[in-house]
């Protein structure tokens, strides 16, 4: 799967010099080495979609839109720097998080949550529910800090922790990290380990395939320029739907003093899970 697709990019950059590649890495929405590019589209097209319901609600778009190719690593867009410093995290996520400053944060198995996976200790994952529970806690508490820092008029850091719940949510719906179905994927099915083998459970591997976002189709694949909703993998879109749907309800709360939806719209609906 991996290798069509870098000659592809060689064949491309062969064929017109002067033009510029996003590197391959830039295709997951993975964990781990490489620029969260996945999620840095996700957001963006979930961004737009939010401000066009919350435009309804409120009379104006309360989200600064993100630009096309833009990188979670050097941004002036809080909420993309908040959803790329969920895999690389600075002092203020560990700090969120109550993690050291040399904690292993790709294999800690107390904050595996925070991509979606279940917790370990001793080699034992954390059952399916309390799995659950635990990317649900993330996001809400995530949501709760956003609100408290709009209301304090600290709107940096309240798009920064938006943009973090939103990493939550799009990582539980890569199948390298959950199973999800129904409509729109808004059951979860599995909750999968990463780091430790565990017979029966599924495993995100170190590098894995499936946290790409795009259709394979030709059109998406050689045109960098194409990184629209309809070049999305039907997960990726979804993982669009799920993150609007996070951010009108979070909005509610921070511009139209509404309650938040705790049950985050049914998305985490854990308590039907098995333990
Ligand atoms: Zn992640």
């Amino acid at each position: 799967m991996r290798l069509p697709w870098i000659l592809a990019l060689m064949t491309l950059s062969a064929s017109c010099g002067s033009h510029k590649e996003e590197p391959v890495s830039e295709q997951k929405w993975m964990t781990g080495a490489g620029p969260a590019r996945g999620h840095e589209d996700i957001t963006r097209l979930a961004v737009d979609r939010a401000n066009d319901a919350l435009q309804g609600q409120i009379g104006y778009r309360p989200y600064p839109s993100i630009a096309k190719g833009v990188a979670g690593i050097d941004t002036g867009n809080a909420m993309v720097r908040g959803n790329f410093e969920t895999d690389f995290p600075s002092r203020r996520m560990k700090e969120f998080h109550k993690m050291p400053d040399n904690v292993d944060w790709h294999n800690d198995g107390r904050i595996q949550h925070i991509h979606s996976l279940r917790d370990f200790a001793g080699g034992q994952p954390l059952g399916l529910r309390d799995s659950c529970v635990a990317i649900r806690t993330n996001i809400l508490d995530a949501a709760r800090q956003a609100i408290a820092s709009y209301q304090a008029g600290h709107t940096e850091d309240g798009q920064y922790w938006l943009g973090h719940a939103a990493h939550v949510i799009q990582d539980s719906f890569s199948p390298a990290h959950s199973e999800r179905h129904g409509a729109g994927r808004q059951l979860i099915g599995n909750i999968c380990v990463y780091g430790i083998d565990v017979p029966g459970l599924c495993k995100h591997d170190s590098v894995d395939v499936r946290d790409r976002i795009w259709r394979s189709k030709f059109s998406c694949q050689m045109d960098p320029n194409n990184r629209g909703y309809s070049c999305l993998k039907d997960e990726a879109q979804d993982a669009v739907n799920a993150t609007a749907a996070f951010l009108v309800n979070a909005g509610g709360a921070i511009f139209a003093g509404k309650a938040l939806d705790e049950s985050l719209q049914g998305y985490f609906a854990c308590e039907s899970l098995s333990p």
